[in-house]
């Protein structure tokens, strides 16, 4: 079977440095917080050229400290793309505010600026203060956030960048974490950067917010853990998971290139029968996912199970709209119908850097046969 995402490939590139990392924080012995955790925020922070990194659980806790940074209340409305995952979306509730769904734009998956600024007028007729957005980066490529800091700033409005899926991406010569009031990524084992276990990380540049995310990430410490000067939470990246995460940095720019060499096949091979992922001028994407859009006529079921029998996985992100899931129809809404399409029409394909050149082939002749076979439409039982 042909790996979705090759994690295995890589730990055996890098298994002696993972091992002896691991064997020095067994000799400190220093588990929470230990040195390896500082270190990692340094060169976080020097890799996307940004002033502040704070490490933290998860890419979901560091989205909630974000929200809780900045203050956010019952009543504020916080702008959520409705195509992502469900965290970018739930951390706004878990916050106590509400959550209102912007649809995408059906090439780049990403939140649509046009319909944020009716997503906007929604919010205060439901009597909501409009108050953040959390454009999502979705997998991997960039949302246009010079266009949704525009309507940001009209409106009075700060973005908190969601980039777990596109650490190591660029929005005009920036690395993502350079731009919005903050950002957030996640070092789940299959995103870009993951270490083994969970992993999360926040960064900015205002010196003030960075000094508070610090603070809620150990129970709202002052000077000390028992110094409480406000609530907050256990928040903090295990110093195992650092000392993994500085070994998988260290090789993480070649991956890159890799990936960016993969994405570059799939698409030449793809690209005249299927909708290809589009990267916006002055952008490049990190590739967290490689997915295709099939279009109405296809039949995605039949093309999955004709990969299947080749032994090639493929996954469904997303299989809904998040405003179409149980847990998140009571919120606001305009008209969803890109978002609604695209959970019928999309398709992501095996992606990861150690993906061989004739595996990768393979993949892109099957998938070809598999569509010019499939019968227009209508499912058989
Ligand atoms: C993975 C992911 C998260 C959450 O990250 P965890 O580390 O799993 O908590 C948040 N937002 C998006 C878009 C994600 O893909």
């Amino acid at each position: 079977m042909i790996a979705f995402i090759d994690l295995s490939a890589q730990q055996q590139r890098i298994r002696p440095q993972v091992e002896a990392a691991l064997l020095r924080v067994l000799d400190h012995g220093q588990y929470i917080m230990g040195p390896e955790v500082f270190e990692l925020e340094a060169s976080l922070a020097q890799y996307c050229n940004v002033k502040h990194v704070i490490t933290c659980a998860n890419g979901t806790d560091a989205l909630v400290l974000g929200l809780m940074a900045l203050n956010v209340k019952p009543g504020d409305a916080i702008f959520v793309p409705s195509f992502t995952f469900a965290a970018t979306a739930e951390v706004v509730t878990l916050v106590g505010a509400t959550p209102v769904f912007v649809d995408v734009l059906p090439d780049t998956y990403n939140l649509d600026p046009l319909k944020l600024e009716k997503a906007i007028d929604l919010a205060r007729k439901h009597g909501l203060k409009p108050t953040g957005i959390i454009p999502v980066d979705l997998f991997g490529q960039p949302a246009d956030h010079m266009q949704i800091e525009k309507v940001a700033k009209q409106h009075g409005l700060w973005s908190m960048v969601d980039a777990a899926q596109s650490f190591g991406s660029t929005y005009r010569g920036r690395r993502a974490g350079g731009y919005g009031r903050l950002t957030t990524t996640s070092f789940f084992p299959a995103k870009p950067l993951g270490c083994y276990g969970e992993g999360g990380a926040i960064f900015t540049n205002d010196t003030e917010l960075a000094e508070t995310l610090r603070s809620l990430r150990i129970h709202g410490q002052g000077r000390d853990k028992y110094d409480n000067v406000r609530i907050g939470m256990n928040g903090r990246l295990e110093t195992m998971q650092a000392a993994i995460l500085l070994q998988k940095l260290d090789i993480f720019d070649d991956e890159l290139e890799r990936r960016q060499v993969i994405a570059k096949r799939y698409t030449e091979g793809l690209r005249d029968i299927v909708s290809t992922p589009v990267v916006i001028p002055r952008t490049t994407s990190s590739w967290a996912q490689y997915t295709i859009s099939l279009g109405p006529s296809v039949d995605r079921n039949m093309l999955v199970q004709a990969m299947e029998a080749a032994d090639i996985p493929t996954m469904i992100y997303y299989v809904k709209g998040l405003h179409e899931q149980p847990a998140y129809l009571s919120y606001p809404r305009g008209d969803m119908s890109v978002t609604e399409s695209l959970s019928q029409q999309v398709l992501s394909l095996p992606m990861h850097p150690y993906l061989e050149e004739a595996v990768q082939m393979h993949i892109i002749e099957t998938l070809r046969s598999a569509i010019s076979s499939s019968k227009p439409m209508r499912m058989v039982g």
